[in-house]
């Protein structure tokens, strides 16, 4: 039996719930933006690479994340 869950907006993974404690810090999930903001600094800081580069994979993982996979693909419909 798997007793670990991953966090259902970052894949970050996790005991219980279906999100972590920085998706969703009072249960109540964080909107994308506020999600793409902390994780582009800490990809940035983490491997040293530029904030445009680091946008690019954040929003690359988080689109095959199931809380965010429609949303991001509506939004890039209606941008193109
Ligand atoms: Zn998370």
């Amino acid at each position: 039996m798997n007793s670990y869950n991953f966090c259902e907006s970052c894949g970050m993974l996790i005991k219980s719930g279906r999100y972590c404690e920085f998706c969703a810090p009072n249960g109540q999930l964080l909107p994308l933006s506020k999600i793409i903001e902390r994780m582009v600094k800490a990809v940035v800081k983490k491997q040293g690479i530029s904030e445009d580069v680091a946008l690019q994979r954040v929003i690359a993982h988080l689109r095959k994340m199931p809380a965010w996979k429609d949303f991001i693909e509506k939004l890039e419909k209606e941008t193109t």
